[in-house]
């Protein structure tokens, strides 16, 4: 047999790499290439080799402060055996170990992390497999050193760090509680579309309110002084204008005409939450102004099972949250209108919650290595339960990267194609990204996206980690047609 010039592939047959066609896109293979520990430089290498050992080490000084304060034998003893396997996590994080079996310790996501580890993971380290899923990966595994205890199976290592934040957020917290304790309503005399010009300007200051809230994270700011923290929770109106500069992805106008559409009947609107303290307050107060001007008549909280990427929220902090709200004394100086300002709001919440107004859910799912595009595969209750909701907003930094592979994909990609089966599958509902960027993966900056990110990349460097800006984006997603699954 002789080599003929037409066995040679044509240049033109020579396909590009990214991004993979379906069939061939897992968790170890992204639709566009993966962020990996061992990519000096990235954010990735700088979160695998620097910024989870530092968050292991606090977490173990915060068992150690309970301990001393211990006094039982036998509760003293199985702590000190949760100390020692969280030595053990960080050695294995440190020496790069490879990734094990989750031990069977009874929670509900078990079988879907080993079988994500034995399919796609045999034989990968920390630093080899993709970022998103090591991550996630090392907190399911601080997880199971107290799970797999007699007494200590529901403790949260980050628990006081998450209420001290709260406990230090004060001028915020009531800036905030002042302004919108009354319930809103309109002035006398409004015509009907004086009326809806009203909403519309406090929906999208509220979804400001709610997006920039999301600045407080704290598995991100370990090194942030609190005179940091606080200039980025403020939140007057000027500001406001300033800082949707910022948004560099910035769907709003959109997210409210569907929103405004829902006010005939009043929708149902989910939040997926991220994080536990100021931002779920923030995503509260938008959340009750959601209720009481009649464009949602229901809204479903998604949280945590247990602690997760170190501030996320779990049913304790969202108990925490509102019942320090009514009856706690969580801050020095403030006058008895404040206090009462907060009382009251979280009075309100509480009904809200009593009424079925308000419902929080805590899905499995959320707290797996998976990434959203395999919701609809690993969770179809969860991806059939979120069908029925007319707008799902997902909170967050970690959020925006499961809903987008957490690759490197051109920033100029539609959100709807980044996040691929969440907008495309038969059914799936109209979804907002409300997020400040906090890590590598940025799309939905539209045509000329690839040239502003090019721009910032040379006269900012860091502008990816730093919070300073954010996106909103808005999929429609394929409402009303009828789930499938194969
Ligand atoms: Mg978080």
């Amino acid at each position: 047999m002789h080599l003929t010039l037409s066995h040679l592939p044509s240049k033109q047959d020579i396909k590009l790499v990214y991004p993979r066609t379906p069939s061939s896109i897992d968790p170890n293979n992204p639709p566009w290439p993966a962020f990996r520990g061992y990519h000096t430089y990235s954010f990735a290498y700088a979160t695998m080799g620097h910024r989870l050992p530092t968050i292991l080490g606090k977490a173990i000084d915060d068992v150690v402060e309970t301990l001393n304060q211990e006094s039982e034998e036998d509760r003293v003893v199985d702590l000190v055996d949760c100390i020692k396997r969280m030595d053990e996590l960080k050695e294995d994080l440190q020496a790069h170990a490879k990734l094990r079996p989750i031990i069977d310790d009874g929670e509900a996501d078990v079988a879907l992390w080993n079988k994500e580890i034995a399919k796609y993971f045999q034989g990968k380290d920390f630093m080899n497999a993709p970022w998103l899923f090591a991550e996630a990966y090392k907190y399911r595994r601080l997880r199971e050193c107290f799970s797999v205890s007699k007494l200590w199976q529901q403790y949260d290592v980050f628990f006081r760090q998450k209420c001290d934040t709260f406990s230090r957020s004060g001028d915020a917290v009531f800036e905030l509680s002042t302004r919108f304790v009354e319930p809103f309503k309109h002035k006398e005399g409004l015509s009907a579309q004086e009326k809806l010009d009203a909403e519309r300007l406090m929906f999208l200051e509220l979804t400001q309110i709610c997006l920039w809230g999301n600045s407080t994270d704290l598995s991100l700011l370990i090194n942030m002084t609190e005179e940091q923290i606080k200039s980025l929770q403020s939140t007057g109106g000027e500001n406001l204008a300033a800082t949707e500069k910022n948004i560099l992805g910035n769907d709003m106008a959109r997210l409210w005409e569907v929103v405004r559409d829902l006010k005939d009947t009043g929708g149902r609107i989910d939040f997926v939450l991220d994080n536990a303290g100021f931002e779920l307050y923030c995503d509260c107060v938008y959340a009750d102004f959601l209720i009481q001007s009649g464009l949602a008549k229901e809204v479903r909280f998604h949280g945590k099972r247990y602690p997760w990427f170190v501030s996320d929220v779990t049913k304790k902090d969202w108990n925490w949250l509102l019942n320090m709200m009514v009856y706690g004394h969580l801050f020095p100086k403030v006058t008895d209108e404040e206090v009462e300002s907060l009382r009251q709001l979280g009075l309100r919440w509480k009904q809200y919650e009593k009424e079925g107004k308000w419902v929080y859910e805590q899905h499995p799912f959320w707290c797996t290595g998976y990434t959203y595009w395999d919701l609809h595969n690993e969770a179809p209750d969860l991806f059939l339960h979120l069908s029925r909701s007319d707008l799902v907003i997902f909170k967050g930094d970690l959020n925006h990267r499961k809903l987008t592979y957490d690759c490197a994909a051109p920033p100029s990609t539609d959100f709807e194609i980044a996040i691929g089966p969440m907008a495309s599958a038969a059914g799936a509902p109209r979804i907002c990204s409300l997020r400040t960027i906090k890590s590598d993966v940025v799309v939905g900056l539209g045509p000329n996206g690839d040239e502003l990110a090019d721009k910032l990349d040379k006269e900012e460097p860091g502008w990816k980690i730093s919070g300073k800006y954010a996106v909103v984006l808005l999929s429609e997603g394929r409402p009303g047609e009828k789930v499938r699954f194969a």
